[in-house]
């Protein structure tokens, strides 16, 4: 522990807050499930500006009203991401993504609902409270302080004890600098039994040490410490919160990385090594680099390409792949040159593909990785060449088009059965024709029969992108104006209660948000419809409100206007939906009394029907 290094005073673990990575702005907090209290969203909303927070990610130009950017939630080349800053609102009307800016903090940096306004209170001076009922439950609270406080441990480690001089030593072989040892935050596992003793002088139990992941149960009782006698890479979450460690062998020990072992704070298959501190960069750069190990990334940080992570001992997966996508769709592969690096190059194309990213790829020269590329060339060359990395999808076909003699035709079938394995994965409609095109030229075949076996392949491939829905459909256009009216001019749910307008809907979003609207209205005089998007409306909704809102800008009036007009329209569409019930069951009756019966209750509707569509005429 720190107390016993070199005679450093020990700050108790239960007293340290802040992160230790050097870059970390954030404080080490809990998750947390209470519910946030009104008046804290409030003052957030009052102060928090959504064009400041999504500029952070997005660049934003002025669009009339709104700024306009390229949307940081699907792959396009025309802006149709919008934010509105006197609503406080953002909406693409490419993928549909909207809401308040706790949600554009929650899609982008994947952060639940409770960490967005935590994040956004921090940022914008407001202290976050909680309503009065049960604390909230933070039961990783203890474990997110055990890590941190081990992860000073081990730096002390490192950098004093006579133990860590075998480490630093091997540190220094590699080539790693000490400006990137601080940044990175590197320690040393120590030889003796550092971390249990310091728990010990903390009184933490060891079992939560175990939760936490550094120490594992030894055969006949007690514990040993997970990462003894290795080099030990703290890895952060997205806020800078130490939730787990790589470790390295410094000898020949096997295995030579080794992990923490899998846990809540702690997932290898989405969490990425060094993003906290690559942030910054690809925000500024707009591109990822993808390497395949902690080495890797810091001898490409040394060499001063620092928008830069790496997965954590495991291929790349669609979850880390979603996680790139929300910052930016420019993602680089730079894996070893071997066979392996290769295959696992092209692996990683499926899911990142799956996410809506068309990756690039790079390798650096034959026989080398990442790391020894780095540290034997020039900042600009290694620039140039990342710069001029080629998409997958063209080393992938390359690659095919050298394995098979294209100049015979068996050689041209496998080569199109190994590429129709791989097509499948592109999901942008240009980009999977320009492919095409050429996979057809290269085999001497049409287009249609190259298609045609992709549409056979169809079903093995990877499924579309998940990130990517439809547009809102407008099937129910009177719905839609009905929600674009209450977005502009929300005092019009009083009208909405009144006319009894909530049982006219059929469609659920739009019923949702006139039942939200109607509650809210109960106790607030004119309905806050950022209270609204905030107080857990559903996905389709939000979309629905932030849609409706940046749509058109209408004055209350124009919107008083047209309200009746609205109601009508839902009047007629609900006589209708009758007409069709009673037409069905007139046809399957076969008792003529009851059919009489309907025939009549048919009659009143279409007359109904036709009254409305005379006083809907009236109002124009
Ligand atoms: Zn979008």
């Amino acid at each position: 522990m720190p107390g016993s290094l070199g005679g450093r005073k020990a700050v108790p673990w239960r007293l340290r807050r802040r992160g230790f990575f050097p870059t970390g702005e954030s404080e080490a907090r809990p998750d947390l499930g209470g519910r946030i209290s009104e008046s804290t969203l409030r003052g957030i909303r009052d102060r928090a500006d959504i064009v400041e927070v999504v500029s952070d990610t997005v660049r934003l130009s002025r669009s009339g009203a709104s700024f306009r950017g390229l949307c940081p939630f699907h792959r396009e080349k025309t802006p149709s991401f919008f934010v509105h800053p006197a609503k406080q609102i953002f909406h693409c009307f490419g993928c549909g993504e909207g809401g308040s800016v706790f949600h554009f903090l929650m899609k982008t940096r994947n952060l639940s609902f409770a960490e967005a306004v935590e994040d956004l209170g921090d940022r914008y001076g407001v202290p976050v409270q909680y309503e009065k009922g049960p604390a909230p439950e933070r039961p990783q609270e203890d474990l997110y302080r055990i890590l941190q406080g081990a992860s000073e441990t081990y730096r002390e480690l490192l950098r004093s004890s006579p133990a860590g001089k075998g480490a630093r030593e091997f540190l220094r072989r590699r080539g790693i600098s000490p400006e990137a040892e601080q940044e990175f935050f590197l320690g040393y596992g120590g030889r003796g039994k550092d971390i249990l003793d310091a728990l010990a002088r903390e009184g933490i139990d060891p079992s939560r040490a175990e939760a936490a992941g550094l120490l594992a149960p030894r055969e006949g009782g007690g514990y040993r410490e997970r990462f003894r006698g290795r080099v030990v890479f703290p890895i952060a979450d997205a806020r800078g919160r130490i939730c787990g460690f790589g470790a390295r062998a410094i000898d020949e020990s096997l295995p030579k990385y080794l992990n923490s072992p899998d846990s809540r704070m702690y997932r290898k298959s989405s969490v990425l090594y060094g993003l906290h501190q690559a942030l910054p960069a690809i925000r500024r750069e707009r591109k990822i680099l993808v390497v395949e190990g902690y080495m890797d990334l810091i001898g490409m940080w040394q060499a001063g390409v620092k928008n830069v992570v790496a997965t954590c001992g495991t291929s790349l997966t669609e979850s880390h792949a979603r996680a790139m996508k929300r910052m930016t769709g420019d993602v680089i592969l730079l894996f070893d040159g071997d066979v392996a690096g290769k295959r696992s190059a092209v692996r990683a194309g499926g899911p990142l593909y799956a996410a809506g990213i068309s990756p690039l790829v790079l390798f650096p020269p034959k026989g080398m990785d990442p790391d020894d590329w780095a540290k034997e060339t020039p900042h600009e060359e290694l620039s140039d060449r990342i710069a001029r990395a080629i998409p997958l999808m063209e080393y992938i076909e390359r690659a095919a088009g050298r394995k098979y003699d294209l100049s015979r035709i068996p050689g041209k079938l496998s080569y199109l059965q190994l590429m129709g394995k791989y097509l499948p994965w592109i999901t942008d409609a240009a980009e999977r024709h320009l492919y095409v095109q050429r996979v057809a030229k290269a085999a001497g075949l049409p287009e249609e029969t190259v298609r045609d076996r992709l549409r056979g392949g169809e079903k093995a491939a990877v499924p579309v992108a998940p990130g990517i829905p439809p547009r809102a459909s407008s099937s129910r256009p009177e719905e839609d104006m009905l929600l674009g009216l209450l977005c502009r001019d929300p005092s019009l749910i009083e009208d909405v209660r009144k006319d009894g307008v909530e049982d006219l809907l059929e469609g659920e979003a739009v019923r949702e948000v006139v039942a939200r609207l109607c509650r809210l209205s109960a106790s607030q005089e004119v309905p806050d419809l950022l209270a609204l998007l905030d107080d857990e409306a559903g996905e389709e909704a939000r979309r629905r409100i932030s849609e409706q809102t940046l749509r058109a800008d209408m004055s209350p009036e124009q919107s008083r206007r047209a309200y009746p007009e609205v109601v009508v329209g839902l009047r007629i569409r609900k006589k209708q939906r009758e007409e069709a019930r009673l037409l069905a069951e007139i046809a399957s009756t076969k008792d003529t009394a009851e059919q009489g019966r309907l025939f009549e209750e048919l009659k009143a509707v279409r007359n109904e029907r036709e009254r409305l569509v005379q006083e809907r005429i009236t109002l124009r």
